[in-house]
């Protein structure tokens, strides 16, 4: 039977998945989500005139002669501490000392800062004029009222929750993690720290595949591992479903004899299972299940192969679910630093290590084709994709290459 292109089940895969409803949400929870509307400020930022500097509001005019060799020298009316408005005017001939963020008074036109003065609190002695405005934070000079401050599909970070908050929204509309369920499947499996028996393993891809979709942008949960049993693998599934957007599956789709994730789920005729023209990861699976028809993917056991499986299509569809605009990782052009070979007929994604020298991406493959070599994995930063029709890929040769962490580089 021929084999199913990577772009057609990609399609397939992003096809029974859409943006999440948006949710209000308060600020923090916000933190790393997409906003669902733009953020209209109904005040001015700053609120009021308020003073940069701890210093003096003065008229200019009473000031404008000051110098060290001619100070000149006002009584202080009083004291404008941050929070609290003064309810007078500045008269000429006279000032008021000021806090950093207080109410610049009318008639005030400037703050000359306490560094200028003798730092009197009766009277105060001026060295040197400020200009206009000097030292005052102008209200309105960084955002207006009726200013859309940040638009829909900006990705919430500190700084927007800073602005956030400053124009008073306790709480926002944004698109929510996508909350993503990962079960380890296979009757080998036992949890790290525990020991190994006789033909045991320890379970690594939920870990792996609940972290990847972590930083995909979802909120990822790991069940852990789940036996080859029937049974047990449908309540395991069925348990999950009341806080799924997307189960994840490892393990169990090929053609062995307890392969039950295929075998359970095939039965329910909602998920599909197909053979990817793709190296590693050809088995895969997906569909929906339960009573809100929640999607599915079921990747195959190889660490590998999950792990590949996961970059070339659940992360492209968790962040569909978020709704951002761009789902693919970024790729490159790099020239390849060591030749291999290529299976006729299938994508291959060969592990690498991506650098730039002399200004030029350039990539070198990382362990050996073998979808179990996962220590060849973590020390991987890039995936090299190398095409159907090409069984050769030489030294020097240049190759599109998938960035998977653009901090190595
Ligand atoms: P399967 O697809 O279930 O036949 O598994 C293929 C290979 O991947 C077998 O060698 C499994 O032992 C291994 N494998 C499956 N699941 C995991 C897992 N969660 N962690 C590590 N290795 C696994
Ligand atoms: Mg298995």
């Amino acid at each position: 039977m021929a084999l199913k292109p990577v772009s057609a089940h990609l399609e397939d895969v992003l096809g029974m998945v859409a943006p999440l409803e948006a949710l209000d949400v308060p600020l923090l929870e916000a933190h790393g989500c997409l906003l669902a509307g733009d953020i209209t400020s109904e005040r001015d930022l700053p609120v009021f005139d308020n003073s940069s500097m701890d210093g003096y509001a003065v008229r200019l005019d009473d000031v404008a002669s000051a110098s060290e060799a001619q100070p000149v020298t006002l009584p202080v009316v009083g004291d404008i501490a941050a929070g609290t408005p003064p309810a007078y005017r500045i008269q000429p001939g006279f000032t008021a000392r000021i806090m950093t963020g207080a109410v610049v008074p009318p008639g005030a036109d400037a703050v000359v800062p306490v560094e200028w003065t003798d730092g009197g609190v009766a009277s105060v002695t001026i060295t040197r004029a400020p200009v206009l405005g000097a030292h005052v934070r102008r209200r309105g000079e960084d955002v207006r009222s009726g200013d859309v401050v940040l638009t829909t599909g900006t990705t919430v970070g500190p700084t927007q929750l800073g602005v956030l908050a400053a124009i008073g929204r306790a709480r926002v509309h944004i698109r929510p993690r996508p909350r993503v369920v990962v079960l380890s499947t296979g009757s080998e499996l036992v949890e790290p720290g525990q020991s190994i028996g006789p033909g045991q393993i320890s379970d690594s891809n939920s870990f792996m595949l609940t972290a990847a979709a972590r930083d995909a942008g979802a909120t990822a949960f790991r069940v852990g591992i789940v036996p080859d049993d029937p049974r047990r693998l449908m309540t395991a599934i069925e348990d999950q479903l009341i806080r799924a957007d997307l189960v994840l599956t490892t393990g169990g789709v090929s053609v062995g004899a307890y392969d039950v994730v295929k075998e359970v789920l095939s039965r329910l005729g909602t998920v599909h299972f197909e053979k990817v023209a793709m190296q590693p990861g050809m088995p895969q699976g997906f569909g929906t299940v339960g009573p809100d028809d929640t999607p599915i993917i079921t990747l195959p056991g190889n660490p590998v192969s999950a792990y590949v499986s996961f970059e070339v299509f659940v992360r492209p569809a968790i962040r569909t679910m978020i709704g951002v605009e761009s789902v693919h990782r970024p790729t490159v052009r790099a020239e390849c630093q060591q030749g291999f070979s290529s299976p006729a007929g299938r994508r291959q994604y060969m592990r690498g290590w991506l650098s730039v020298s002399e200004g030029r991406y350039v990539v070198r493959p990382v362990g050996g084709p073998g979808s179990h070599l996962l220590g060849a994995l973590a020390g991987a930063n890039a995936l090299i994709v190398v095409g159907e029709d090409v069984q050769d890929v030489p030294l020097g040769s240049t190759v599109t290459v998938m960035v998977l962490d653009r901090r190595s580089l």
